[in-house]
Formats: structure tokens, C-alpha cells, sequence
């Protein structure tokens, strides 16, 4: 495990940190810190502005390879950006699901013409990218899709619904789980198709989250097209492609987060230094475990990264995200137990949220998306200890 940053990394982290300061200024000071977990409605049009300013000095893709617009850096330099973006307080990224999931996709599993026509609208960061996977019926079990996609010359025909689609009232492009062949069995039948969000047969209806913000929404394809040339993997292949996918969430991306959750876990520190909250044995206790727990994530993702291979990561990774997700939501209770009763008060109607009620609020959600705590521990004891599969 390399847990320790070289001279070089230190270099490059003198970098980052000077081309931050320098352009987080300006037209751009008022985003810092803004757009993270519940509050993705704030400032977007500036957020997606310094996004296309990240792509412009070349800090998206920066660990993919060089032959497709990356950057190719080494693992410690990725993590050395994500915590000096996150230290700078660096917007919550419009991008992040084109940079985090579907780019490392395509680069994978995605076909030359793909590449080419896909990352630079990734790495400019003016394409956003939704993922279309859970549906009313398929979300633990993901193989249940209904979503039809039927050939037409060289067009999918895409019927059907999906629901909890983050971001996708933002999004120019969705990647897609479709039945491409209902007669197959239940994981054979299923395309990976990139579909054109901006199409008649699209249509978007945001749900309300009790942030107030609408991060997702319902997604209700009715005859919505797109080419067959935009199917990743064979038809048939969908299974394999998505599971790619989930693996790259449980990946680098994961890194950023954590040196979020540390912005978090300070601004929590300071209040009970402040009111006094910190004076109290069990509370200090609790803090002590939420900073332990922090700092295990991070050595636990540098331990998974560095014993990666390609797009196959170790078993360590299996633990990442139930730890990560109900490490986050203790933090939202105790952020709230903290702050005592004002925890219990908007600044003003409706919904005028500070950052950390809104981090609670969202919190909640923490131990669903991407695989619930109860599918975790599944993967867990199936794939990384061997046990028998459960009864079906
Ligand atoms: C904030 C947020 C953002 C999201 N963003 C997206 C997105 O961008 N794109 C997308 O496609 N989806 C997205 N989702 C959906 C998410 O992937 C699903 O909510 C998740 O997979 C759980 O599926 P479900 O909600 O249908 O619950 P269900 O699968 O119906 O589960 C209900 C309960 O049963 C438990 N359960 C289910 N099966 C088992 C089992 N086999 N063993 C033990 N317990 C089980 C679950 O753990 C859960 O507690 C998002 C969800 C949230 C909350």
C-alpha cells in the first residue's frame, strides 16, 4: 500500500492548489462550496460554466489515458487533486457522472467510434451524463428491467420508465438498461444504450426530495430513438456493462467524496468547540469515532486503489460503500446533535436549509443509492466470502 505522496505528487499538489486559488475567484467565488449533496440546484449555469473551465485547462479525465484526451496520472495524483479540490471548496462537479461512470465505461467497454464521439464532450465538460438504470420494479434487483428497446433499421425504439435518475433534468445524455430480447433469460437480454435526453419520447418529471431540492427525477420514455451505433457492448451485453459501470462508482470517483466528508466533519468540530457541545464525554466520543471512521475510508481506498488492476478491483472494495454510507449518515445525526436545538430551525421559508441540515437530510439516501446497505452486505458475503448465494 503506497498511503504516502512522493516529492513528485507534492509538486504536482503546488500545482492544483495555485490553479485554484487563482480561478476560483472572481466570476467564479460565489460557487465555492456550493452544489454538493442537496443543493445540486444552486448556481447550476455557473457550475457548468467552471466545469467547462476545468476541461479547458485539461482537470477532467485526468487519470484516463492519454490516446483518449486524459491526462494518465498515477492514482496518489488523483487522490492529491480531489483533496486539493476539495479543500479549495470546489463546486459540486455538473460532470461527475460522464467523468465517473459512463467515461471510464466507454473507454472500457465502448467501441473506437465511441471513444472518439463520446469523451471530448466528457473532457470539455460541456455534456452531462445521467444514469438510466432503476425503474419502479428494478432497483435492488437491477435485472428486472422492463425499459423495451426494439430495433428499427438502424434505430432503438425505447419504451418504458425509469425512476431516481440523478440529475437527468440537467442531462444531455442518458445511459440507458434496456430489454433488447424478452425471450432471454432475465441478465441476458439487456443493451447498454446512450440515448439523447433532449429528444421528443424523453420526458423528465422531477421529484421533490425533502431537501426541497429535485436531484433526481421520473424518466418516461415513450418511442424515444437513438442509433444503433450507440449500444456499448454487444446487444445482449447490457448485464456485463452496467456491473462495469457500478465497479468505476465504487472506484476513483469514491475519493472525492472523502475529502468532502472532511469539509463536513471540520465545519462539525468547529460548531462543538464553539457551543460547547464538545465538552460533553459521549459527544466527544462520537466525534473521535466520526474522525477515525474518516480516516480508515481513506486508508481503505488507497489500500483498494493500489492493489487495482485495470477495471478489476480487489476485494477491499467491497467494503467501501456500506462503510462510506453509514459513516456519512451517522455523520448527519451527529451534525444535527450537535448543534442542538437551532438543528431544528430553517433560517427562512421554505426551505432555506444550512449546509449541514442539508447534509443530514440527504444523508438519509446515503445507504440506498448505488446498492442499499442490505445489497452490500449480500455482495459482501457472496462475492468476497465465498458464502452460499441467497435462496432466490
Ligand atoms: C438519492 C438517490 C439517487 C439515485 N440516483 C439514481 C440514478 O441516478 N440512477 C439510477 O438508475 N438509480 C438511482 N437511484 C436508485 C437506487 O439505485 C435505488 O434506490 C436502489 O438501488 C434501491 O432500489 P429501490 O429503491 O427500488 O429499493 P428496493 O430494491 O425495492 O429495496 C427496498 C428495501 O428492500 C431491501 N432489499 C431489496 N432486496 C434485498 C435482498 N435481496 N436482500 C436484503 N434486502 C433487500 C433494500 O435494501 C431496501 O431496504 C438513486 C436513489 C437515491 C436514493
Amino acid at each position: 500500500m503506497h498511503a504516502r505522496f512522493s516529492e513528485q505528487d507534492e509538486v504536482f499538489r503546488k500545482e492544483i492548489a495555485g490553479w485554484l486559488e487563482e480561478h476560483l475567484s472572481g466570476e467564479f467565488e460565489p460557487i465555492r462550496g456550493r452544489g454538493g449533496p442537496g443543493d445540486e440546484h444552486a448556481l447550476y449555469d455557473e457550475r457548468h460554466a467552471w466545469e467547462r473551465k476545468l476541461g479547458e485547462h485539461g482537470w477532467i479525465g485526468i487519470g484516463w489515458p492519454k490516446e483518449v484526451g486524459g491526462r494518465d496520472l498515477s492514482l496518489s495524483q488523483q487522490v492529491v487533486f480531489y483533496e486539493e479540490y476539495a479543500r479549495a471548496g470546489g463546486p459540486g462537479r455538473v460532470g461527475h457522472i460522464g467523468e465517473g461512470l459512463l467515461g471510464p465505461t466507454v473507454i472500457h467497454y465502448g467501441s473506437e467510434q465511441q471513444q472518439q464521439q463520446i469523451l471530448p464532450g466528457i473532457l470539455s465538460g460541456n455534456d452531462v451524463w445521467c444514469q438510466g438504470y432503476s425503474e419502479p420494479n428494478a432497483g435492488s434487483d437491477l435485472a428486472n428491467v422492463q425499459t423495451r428497446a426494439v430495433r428499427d433499421g438502424d434505430e432503438w425504439v425505447i419504451d418504458g420508465q425509469k425512476v431516481w435518475t440523478s440529475g437527468a433534468a440537467w442531462a444531455d445524455w442518458c445511459f440507458v438498461l434496456c430489454r433488447t430480447d424478452p425471450e432471454a433469460a432475465k441478465h441476458k437480454g439487456l443493451s447498454y444504450l446512450l440515448v439523447p435526453m433532449r429528444q421528443e419520447g424523453v420526458e423528465i418529471r422531477p421529484i421533490v426530495q425533502m431537501t426541497g431540492d429535485s436531484e433526481f427525477s421520473e424518466v418516461f420514455f415513450n418511442g424515444a430513438r437513438t442509433g444503433v451505433e450507440n449500444t456499448v457492448g454487444a446487444p445482449g451485453d447490457g448485464w456485463k456493462v452496467a456491473m462495469g459501470t457500478l465497479a468505476f462508482e465504487r472506484g476513483v470517483s469514491t475519493l472525492g467524496q472523502q475529502m468532502s466528508f472532511q469539509n463536513e466533519l471540520e465545519e462539525v468540530f468547529e460548531i462543538a468547540r464553539r457551543n460547547g457541545a464538545a465538552r460533553d464525554p459521549v459527544m466527544r466520543q462520537r466525534l473521535a469515532d466520526a474522525w477515525i471512521g474518516l480516516r480508515i475510508q481513506r486508508y481503505n481506498a488507497l489500500r483498494t486503489l493500489s492493489g487495482s488492476q485495470g477495471a478489476e478491483l480487489p476485494p477491499e472494495a467491497m467494503i467501501t460503500k456500506i462503510f462510506w454510507a453509514t459513516w456519512h449518515r451517522d455523520l448527519g445525526k451527529l451534525a444535527m446533535d450537535v448543534l442542538g436545538q437551532p438543528s431544528e430551525i430553517a433560517a427562512g421559508e421554505p426551505y432555506d436549509l444550512s449546509a449541514l441540515q442539508r447534509m443530514y437530510l440527504f444523508t438519509r439516501s446515503d445507504t440506498i443509492y448505488a446498492g442499499s446497505n442490505e445489497i452490500q452486505r449480500n455482495i459482501i458475503a457472496e462475492r468476497a466470502l465465498g458464502m452460499p448465494r441467497e435462496p432466490r
